[in-house]
């Protein structure tokens, strides 16, 4: 059984940058006759908007992009992320060192490596080890990363009690995700999601991460940037875009439907036409 999701985080609207990864991944899961879901990565409450997920759902509905299994969302896979972490915990070790204390660091040295008894109010993470890990990408090719270099120690549950980010996400897209389309972004951080799997024997699904879409200054879109909402009243008209912009040569078709445009994009769709950059998207004055 093929299986896909979208994973936005519910941090704001949906907006033209997650609507190419959202469309990507869905044509690239419908053409392999698989299964395709929305699961919202909601697991950081103070950068999330109480309005994001209706937004998110109502704009991917109008582009016509249905969930096929009921719309998922990480909070309610604590005891999933519990089980992972019991799995993990002699790899694992408390660290109390402060945001300021690290400030300018970009590898975390190890400071707290031997603090193996639990403390209040302490980081956990897990101990990378030094070895290379491969990922072999469906756009980007064979890339592979030294996790102790690259990474050093990673936090798998944060200090505020919350679950780390790639702790969530290798547990959820190992637990039966078969390809995990992407924004570029996320690629550098690939081989920790891939040892976590490794470590606690989950299958590695194919990734393919696919460019992202920028403002003409270079800004990736995102609520930081204040991207625009997508238009929901032109959803046929932003489809035929996002699939110019994957390289996918929409042919010219000002009536087709939102039905009829996912229909053409899903037997035509090429992952190999997707050129290394998106055409940057130009604010509307
Ligand atoms: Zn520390």
């Amino acid at each position: 059984m093929i299986v896909g999701r979208f994973a936005p985080s519910p941090t704001g609207p949906l907006h033209m940058g997650s609507l190419v990864t959202a469309l990507a991944s869905y044509l690239d899961i419908k053409q392999r006759g698989g299964e395709w879901f929305v699961r919202f990565d909601d697991i950081d409450p103070p950068r999330q908007d109480p309005d994001a997920i209706e937004h998110i759902l109502t704009a991917l509905d109008a582009h016509g992009l249905a969930s096929d299994r009921a719309v998922d969302y990480q909070s309610n896979h604590s005891q999933r992320y519990e089980a992972a972490l019991a799995k993990l915990q002699s790899q694992c070790f408390h660290c109390s060192c402060s945001r300021r204390s690290l400030a300018g660091i970009r590898v975390y040295p190890g400071i707290c490596r031997n603090e193996t008894e639990p403390r209040p109010d302490t980081a956990l993470r897990l101990r990378m080890p030094d070895r290379e890990v491969g990922v072999d990408d469906g756009i980007l090719g064979l890339r592979t990363f030294n996790l102790a270099e690259a990474f050093g120690d990673t936090i798998i549950r944060r200090r505020d009690g919350l679950w780390a980010y790639h702790l969530a996400t290798a547990v959820d897209d190992g637990n039966d995700i078969t390809h995990v389309m992407r924004g570029q972004d996320l690629f550098e951080t690939t081989p920790i999601h891939v040892y976590l799997m490794e470590l606690l024997n989950l299958p590695v699904p194919v990734y393919s991460h696919l460019p992202l879409l920028r403002f003409d200054d270079g800004s990736k879109l995102s609520k930081q940037t204040h991207a625009p909402a997508v238009d929901n009243t032109c959803a046929a008209d932003n489809l035929r875009h996002v699939l110019s912009l994957l390289g996918q040569n929409p042919p010219a078709e000002p009536d087709w439907s939102v039905g009829q445009w996912l229909g053409w994009g899903t037997t035509a769709w090429q992952v190999e036409k997707v050129p290394p950059t998106l055409a940057n998207f130009t604010k509307k004055p």
